[in-house]
């Protein structure tokens, strides 16, 4: 790709662009201070690259390890006690899904196409969706898209009802129990822990660098930029290697965009799925559905006095 937003441009022209800045007007070694920006920025996954070394994995795991959660123990006790307890803390090191300590993984698959054996390998995570469900349906405000279409879950306001993991197309978050707001207010009877999900490293975008996984990746498999760009790069990578992509329609559009060598429908029947391990089915825009509008308007107010809830206990604790 000849004008590829690569790992090295990205600092000078993607967060510039996304800045609203002149491409060039952030030099490299200052855009450290590089303001966030308006633009939504999505990244392209180009599959046929992909080796499979989990350099991206171990890189997530060391940048994002102060997020993860810490939970309290013993659990309180829940009622009704059908809610469950999920405590995924005694299993940090599970790397083969998605866990709250593990916000990205390696699928693997063989596929036959045409006779031609095709061994893949592709990191999976949130998709970043462009109208993402698990925003605009979280009853607390805990999940938020930023202007520039990352989504992240506040962890000191969720409560871990899980809402958002139920709406998701590919149940994506992943919840640990005994952490978080809820053991502050009815611990036994209202919300079960906190949940977790890739947040594409929005302080390090913040900040003017790139997302952990992008940065330790040897094959540069990962491109970012303004979603504009990123889908002309996607279209034009699957017309010189006659490859598929996924991303750019799914649930009305991701700002994770895969280009394959091998058809997505192929890919999914070759891929183990399951619990923590998401499918590449075709989806449709899970937010056009108009029940789903109306109970996010419904929610709306709500949100917000479950941010000032949130807020506050923070306060307090703060202040205490
Ligand atoms: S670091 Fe790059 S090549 Fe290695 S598994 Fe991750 S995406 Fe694939
Ligand atoms: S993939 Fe799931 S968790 Fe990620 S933004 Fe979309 S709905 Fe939210
Ligand atoms: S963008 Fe950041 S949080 Fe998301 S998978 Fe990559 S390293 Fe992990």
């Amino acid at each position: 790709m000849g004008q590829e937003i690569s790992r090295r441009t990205f600092l000078r022209g993607g967060i510039a662009a996304a800045a609203g800045l002149a491409a060039g007007s952030i030099p490299g070694a200052s855009a450290a201070a590089a303001p966030q920006g308006k633009t939504q920025l999505a990244t392209l996954l180009d599959i046929g690259k992909c080796i499979g070394c989990g350099a991206c994995v171990e890189a997530c795991n060391e940048t994002n390890a102060h997020k993860y959660p810490n939970p309290r123990k013993p659990f309180p006790k829940m009622y009704p006690n059908r809610v469950p307890v999920e405590d995924w803390s005694e299993k940090q090191d599970v790397a083969d899904r998605l866990t709250p300590y593990n916000w990205l993984f390696i699928q693997n698959a063989t596929v036959n196409v045409n006779g031609q054996e095709h061994e893949i390998t592709l990191p999976r995570r949130c998709m970043h969706c462009v109208n993402p469900p698990c925003v605009k349906l979280c009853p607390w405000g805990a999940a938020r898209q930023l202007d520039n279409g990352i989504s992240r879950i506040d962890s000191d306001i969720c409560l871990g009802g899980s809402k958002c993991k139920k709406v998701c197309p590919w149940d994506i978050p992943q919840r640990q129990t005994g952490t978080g707001l809820y053991l502050d207010i009815l611990p036994s009877f209202a919300g079960n822990g906190v949940m977790y999900k890739c947040d594409r490293c929005y302080d390090q975008i913040a900040g003017g660098q790139l997302p952990a996984c992008i940065e330790a990746c040897p094959e540069e498999v990962q491109t970012i930029g303004p979603r504009d760009e990123i889908i002309q790069k996607a279209r034009a990578l699957a017309k010189e290697t006659n490859g598929y992509i996924y991303g750019e329609k799914e649930n009305g559009g991701t700002n994770t965009l895969y280009v394959s060598p091998v058809p997505f429908e192929e890919l999914n029947k070759a891929i183990e799925k399951g619990k923590g391990k998401p499918h590449l089915k075709p989806v449709k825009d899970t937010m056009a559905r108009a029940n789903n509008l109306t109970t996010a308007m419904v929610l709306a107010p709500v949100a917000g006095t479950a941010a000032a809830v949130g807020k506050f206990v923070k306060l307090t604790k703060s202040s205490e």
